[in-house]
């Protein structure tokens, strides 16, 4: 019975070799057919190290070192993504320039994303522009208030409505729309958001402790924002969500001998 699948649609046994032995354990699929994803049992065989492996599922063999399981992730989709037809026995594999270079690049960039505690590589630039907003000025209450268009205006005032508790706008009151663009900050991560494949963003927190979704064109108060968050600053250009930053562990000195 064939139990390999393309589509990662749940956990699926593969055969692992643990020296001249196989076994089977349960492995994550990724999007190349021949590799998947089994937590790392270490030397002794009955010890989970809290790693992960890539395995080579035609031979049994681990293709990667153990390694935290973000970047097993990215190793598997990178080497996905070179062509490389990786269901193919591992004695033909060995034989073939474009398998051995997809390997080779792969791994050396996985030293390297493990030296900074980075992804393999990044997924988008942190900053995403948006259209410039419309702005609420001259309001007792709601000065300054923001909205990323019409539609959202408008909705806001049908909630006011029926909100009895909150005062109405100030008859005066103008809406104009800024100048600049406004700006959103989402996480550069390849994987953030696994799944749902929609990265995480910094959010704004009101006086009464509720969460929305950052969007200013003052830049500095998403930077702000993200510090309290605990999001990292690698270059400026690429952040990490608290959640990626965990994820990518940075190798210290004695793991890299
Ligand atoms: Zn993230």
């Amino acid at each position: 019975m064939d139990t390999l699948t393309t589509m990662p649609v749940g956990l699926v046994e593969v055969m692992v070799r643990r020296g001249d032995r196989m076994g089977a354990m349960l492995g994550e699929p990724t999007s190349s057919p021949g590799l998947f994803i089994v937590p790392d049992p270490g030397s002794d065989g009955v010890t989970w190290t809290g790693n992960f492996c890539v395995v080579h599922s035609a031979s049994g063999h681990t293709a990667v070192r153990p390694t935290a399981l973000a970047y097993a992730r990215e190793v598997a989709e990178q080497l996905a993504e070179s062509g490389v037809d990786w269901t193919r026995p591992l004695k033909e594999l060995h034989t073939r320039d474009e398998a051995k270079d997809a390997y080779l690049r792969v791994m050396l960039a996985l030293d390297a994303a493990e030296d900074t505690g980075t992804p393999l590589r990044w997924a988008r630039l942190s900053w995403r522009q948006h259209p410039p907003l419309y702005r609420i000025l001259g309001d007792r209450y709601y000065d300054d208030v923001v909205f990323r268009g019409w539609p959202e205006l408008v909705d806001w005032l049908d909630q006011l409505v029926e909100d009895y508790w909150s005062p109405s706008p100030t008859p005066t009151a103008r809406v104009v729309r800024d100048t600049n663009p406004a700006w959103q900050l989402v996480c550069a991560a390849p994987l953030c958001g696994h799944r749902r494949r929609e990265p995480a963003a910094v959010h704004f927190t009101t006086e009464d402790g509720d969460e929305f979704e950052g969007i200013t064109s003052e830049r500095h108060e998403l930077v702000e924002a993200a510090a309290y968050e605990g999001w990292r600053d690698v270059d400026g250009e690429h952040w990490m969500c608290p959640h990626c930053s965990a994820a990518h562990p940075k190798r210290t000195e004695w793991e890299r001998c």
